[in-house]
C-alpha cells in the first residue's frame, strides 16, 4: 500500500510522514529546467537532522580535482558537483517565542500536496500554540515553467481563536548540506560543497544575494522581494540577508504574505545581480503566476495525452514521473538533465546516456522541440569531447563524457564509466531518431551532421578489422550499459550502436550533399570530410562483428556466457545492489547483469531478430539480471510486450511505474531517477503501444493488459499530432492535426487521414 492516496493530478500527504521526510522532500520537488528546489517544508523541524534541503540550478557546478590514491595517465581529473545554493524558501513561524516545529509543536490536520496540474506545492495545517492560541496556515509555492529564473511562495495565516504576538523570520541563507553517504557511489558524499558569499543588500522589501563557486568560477545572485501590508525589518549579516516581522494577532485576524524569488547565474558573473534585482520587482504577482502556470502545463498534458483506464495508482505515477521529467529537463539548449534531475545531490547532478537513452525519447514522442534543445547541449560539449579523445588516444572524432554537467568526463572509475564508450553511439542515435521523427534539415545541418561524423570517426578508430575474425570490424575493451560485466570485447549493443552511428553519419553527409549543399560545402571543410571517409564508415558497419549465437542465447559480449552462474535465488535479498555488498571483480567474474543490455539491443535494432529469438533471450536474460539498476525493467516491459509476455510486461511496468513514489529501491531520498520515469512513459508508447520506426514508417502493435480497460497515448510525427487509443478489443487511430500520413498497424498498411 503506497503512503499516498491515488489521486489522478495531485499526490497528497496526508498528516506528516516523520519517517519519510527526506523521499518526501524529493517527491515534492519543483523545478523548470533551470531552478530546482527540493520539497522542504519551510521550516525546519527538530528531526532536522534528516532533512536534506536543496536548491539547484541546473547546469551550475563547482569543481574540485579528484584525489586517486594511485592515479594514471588519462584519468578523469575534475569533480564536477552541482551547487546547492542559497535558500529563500524557507520561512520561520513563532508565536509568542515559540518556534513551529512539526517535530514538537501541536499541529493538526497537516496536508501537503503537490498538484500537477496547476505546477503548485500546497500545504495546510491547524497550529495550536503553547500559549493557546489556534493558527490556521496554507502556503503556496511554485516554481514557474514559463518564466526560468521565478520562483514564489505565498503564506496566509488566520488566527481563528485566542491571540499571539507572531513572528516570521525568512531571508536568503547559504544552504545547509546534509551529510552523504561515503560508502554509496551513487551519493555525493565528501565533496566540499560550499559556496562563498559575496554582496548582501536589503533595500526595502527586496534582499539580493551573491554566491561564488571555489574553483568553476560561476556567480550566482539571489533576489526576493517581500510582498506584504505588514510592517518589517530586514538585517544583514555576516553570509546571509534576514526579513522578519512581527504582528498581533487575535480570533478572526489574517495575514498574507508572498515572496517572489529569483536566481541568476552566470560564468562572467557581470550583471547577474542586477538582473535578478530587475527580475524579481518586476514579477507578476502570485496569482498571476498561477494563470500562466495552469495554461503552460494544460498544453503539456494535452501533447502528452496519456491515459490508463482503470487503474488510479498506474495513471497516478506516470503523471507523477511526466510532471517531473519536464520540471528537470533543461530546455535552453545549453542545459540538460541530470540522472535525478533537479530533485536532489544523487550522481552530483550528473549527465549519463539516461538522457539520449530513455529521456529523448520519451520527449521526441510528445514535444520534439525539447528532444532538439537536449541534443544542442549535447553539440556544445563537442570541443570537450574533441580534447577527451585525443587523451584517449584517437588522432579523430570526438569521445563524449560518460558523466558530467560541463563536458569534461567526470568518472573517477573508468571500468564502469569512460569505458562506457555507447556513449557516443547513444548521443548518435538520438541525433537519427530525431531525424526519422521530424525531418529537421536546420538541425541535421547546425549540429546533428557533425554530430554524427565525429562520434563514427570514434568507433572507427577504437575497432579494427580482425583476422582472428574473420576480417570482421570488432571493437575490444569497453563496457556496455550492463555495468556488472565490464571492459568486455565485442559488446552487442556497443557494436551495434557504433554500425549504426557509422552508417547514419555516411548517410548524413549525403542527405546534406544533395538538400544542403552550402551546408554540406562548410562542413566538408570544417571537419577535413571526404567521400572516403564516409566509405571506411560504410565498410567498418557492415563487416560489424556480433558475438555469435550459441544455443539459442545471443551474447551479451564475447565471453558473457562464459562466466561462473550466479543463480539469482542464492543471492539473499538484502544484498541487493550487489554493488554495495560485493567486490567489483567478484560480480565481474559472474555470469550476471546489473541492467538491460542485450534487451536494450533487441527493442532498439528489433528487426535483427526473429520473434522466437527474441523470447528465448529475454526468458535468458530475465533470469540473469538483478535490475540492480533503475534503468532496467522499463526496457524488459518494452520487450516482454512486443514477444507477447503481457503479463511480464505488466509486471515490470508495475515495478517501474511507481519506484519514487513508492520508494521501491530505497534511494529517493537522494533524488528521482528521471531514466525509469522516461522509461515508464517509453514503456506505454513503445511497450504496450508497440511504436517503432521501421524503414522510415510509423508502426504499432498494441496489446492492453488485462488488468486495465484501455489506455491512450499521443504522439507528434513529422508535423502530425496522433492519437492512439487501445481497449481490450482493439485499438483507434485519430490523426489530430497534419497531412495524411502512411502508418502499419499490426504489419498492415493503412493511411490514417
Ligand atoms: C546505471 C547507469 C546509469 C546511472 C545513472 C547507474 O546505476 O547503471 O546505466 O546511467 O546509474 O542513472
Amino acid at each position: 500500500m503506497s503512503k499516498f492516496p491515488y489521486e489522478p493530478w495531485t499526490v497528497t500527504e496526508n498528516g506528516f510522514q516523520h519517517g519519510a521526510l527526506r523521499e518526501n522532500e524529493s517527491a515534492f520537488a519543483l523545478g523548470n529546467g533551470f531552478i530546482g528546489m527540493r520539497g522542504n517544508l519551510e521550516e525546519l523541524t527538530s528531526t532536522g537532522s534528516q532533512t536534506i534541503q536543496g536548491n539547484f540550478l541546473n547546469g551550475v557546478f563547482d569543481s574540485e580535482p579528484i584525489v586517486y590514491g594511485e592515479g594514471a595517465y588519462g584519468y578523469a581529473k575534475n569533480h564536477e558537483t552541482i551547487c546547492n545554493v542559497m535558500d529563500a524558501k524557507s520561512l520561520t513561524l513563532l508565536a509568542d517565542g515559540e518556534m513551529l516545529d512539526l517535530g514538537s509543536s501541536r499541529v493538526e490536520k497537516h496536508i501537503r500536496q503537490l498538484d500537477m496540474r496547476a505546477g503548485l506545492l500546497k500545504r495546510s495545517f491547524v497550529w495550536h500554540t503553547a500559549g493557546g492560541c489556534i493558527l490556521e496556515a496554507e502556503t503556496e509555492r511554485l516554481v514557474s515553467l514559463t518564466r526560468q529564473e521565478l520562483a514564489a511562495c505565498g503564506l496566509r495565516l488566520r488566527c481563528l481563536e485566542g491571540s499571539c504576538r507572531l513572528t516570521m523570520k525568512s531571508g536568503i541563507v547559504p544552504a545547509v548540506i546534509a551529510e552523504g553517504d561515503p560508502n554509496d557511489p551513487r551519493n555525493a558524499a565528501g565533496k566540499d560543497r560550499r559556496l562563498l558569499t559575496g554582496d548582501r543588500k536589503a533595500e526595502g522589501p527586496l534582499l539580493s544575494m551573491l554566491q561564488m563557486t571555489k574553483n568553476s568560477g560561476f556567480t550566482v545572485a539571489c533576489a526576493v522581494e517581500f510582498r506584504t501590508s505588514l510592517p518589517f525589518e530586514t538585517e544583514v549579516l555576516d553570509d546571509s540577508v534576514i526579513w522578519e516581522a512581527e504582528v498581533e494577532l487575535s480570533t478572526g485576524d489574517e495575514i498574507a504574505l508572498e515572496k517572489s524569488i529569483c536566481y541568476t547565474a552566470a560564468r562572467t558573473g557581470e550583471g547577474v545581480l542586477e538582473e535578478a534585482v530587475r527580475i524579481s520587482k518586476e514579477a507578476p504577482s502570485l496569482q498571476e503566476l498561477k494563470s500562466e502556470q495552469r495554461v503552460y502545463l494544460d498544453t503539456f498534458w494535452d501533447n502528452a495525452g496519456i491515459e490508463i483506464e482503470g487503474d488510479d495508482a498506474l495513471l497516478q505515477g506516470l503523471r507523477f514521473n511526466l510532471f517531473h521529467l519536464l520540471q528537470s529537463t533543461g530546455r535552453d539548449g545549453k542545459r540538460n538533465i541530470a540522472a535525478k534531475g533537479l530533485t536532489g545531490e544523487g550522481y552530483e547532478g550528473h549527465t549519463f546516456w539516461d538522457t539520449e537513452a530513455y529521456v529523448l525519447p520519451m520527449f521526441l514522442c510528445i514535444d520534439p522541440p525539447v528532444a532538439r534543445k537536449l541534443l544542442e547541449s549535447r553539440y556544445r560539449m563537442l570541443p570537450n569531447a574533441r580534447a577527451r579523445a585525443r587523451v584517449m588516444g584517437h588522432p579523430k572524432g570526438a569521445l563524449f563524457p560518460w558523466r558530467t554537467i560541463d563536458g569534461e568526463e567526470c568518472s573517477a572509475y573508468f571500468p564502469g564509466g569512460t569505458a562506457q564508450y555507447h556513449i557516443d553511439g547513444d548521443i548518435a542515435h538520438a541525433a537519427l531518431e530525431y531525424w526519422r521523427f521530424t525531418q529537421d534539415l536546420d538541425f541535421m545541418a547546425c549540429c546533428g551532421a557533425e554530430i554524427l561524423v565525429e562520434t563514427a570517426r570514434l568507433y572507427r578508430d577504437l575497432g579494427f578489422f580482425s583476422a582472428e575474425k574473420g576480417g570482421k570490424f570488432v571493437i575490444n575493451c569497453v563496457t556496455g550499459p550492463d555495468e556488472y560485466n565490464v571492459m568486455v570485447n565485442n559488446n552487442t549493443y556497443t557494436n551495434a550502436v557504433a554500425a549504426e552511428t557509422m552508417h547514419g553519419a555516411a548517410e548524413a553527409m549525403a542527405l546534406l550533399r544533395e538538400q544542403c549543399p552550402d551546408d554540406y560545402a562548410r562542413l566538408c571543410t570544417a571537419l577535413e570530410y571526404s567521400e572516403e571517409e564516409a566509405q571506411s564508415w560504410l565498410d567498418a558497419a557492415e563487416k560489424m562483428y556480433y558475438p555469435p549465437i550459441r544455443n539459442g542465447i545471443y551474447p551479451q559480449d564475447d565471453e558473457f556466457l562464459n562466466r561462473k552462474p550466479w543463480p539469482l535465488d542464492s543471492i539473499p535479498p538484502e544484498n541487493h545492489p550487489l554493488l554495495m555488498y560485493y567486490h567489483g571483480l567478484v560480480i565481474y567474474r559472474h555470469m550476471v547483469c546489473k541492467q538491460a543490455d542485450l534487451i536494450l539491443a533487441m527493442t532498439q535494432y528489433g528487426e535483427r531478430y526473429t520473434l522466437d529469438e527474441k523470447k528465448k533471450n529475454f526468458a535468458f536474460y530475465d533470469s540473469v539480471t538483478t535490475h540492480d539498476s533503475s534503468l532496467s525493467m522499463a526496457t524488459f516491459s518494452i520487450l516482454a510486450s512486443e514477444i507477447g509476455e503481457v503479463q511480464k510486461a505488466y509486471d515490470y511496468f508495475m515495478s517501474s511505474a511507481r519506484l519514487d513514489l513508492d520508494d521501491i529501491h530505497r534511494n529517493t531520498k537522494d533524488g528521482l531517477h528521471m531514466a525509469n520515469m522516461a522509461g515508464t512513459v517509453n514503456g506505454i508508447i513503445r511497450g504496450f503501444g508497440g511504436m517503432r520506426i521501421r524503414d522510415g514508417v510509423l508502426c504499432f502493435a498494441p496489446v492492453c493488459p488485462p488488468q486495465w480497460k484501455g489506455y491512450a497515448f499521443r504522439i507528434q510525427f513529422r508535423g502530425r499530432v496522433i492519437q492512439v487509443h487501445v481497449g481490450r478489443d482493439g485499438a483507434e487511430y485519430r490523426l489530430l492535426q497534419g497531412e495524411p500520413l502512411g502508418v502499419r498497424i499490426n504489419g498492415e498498411k493503412t493511411t490514417l487521414r
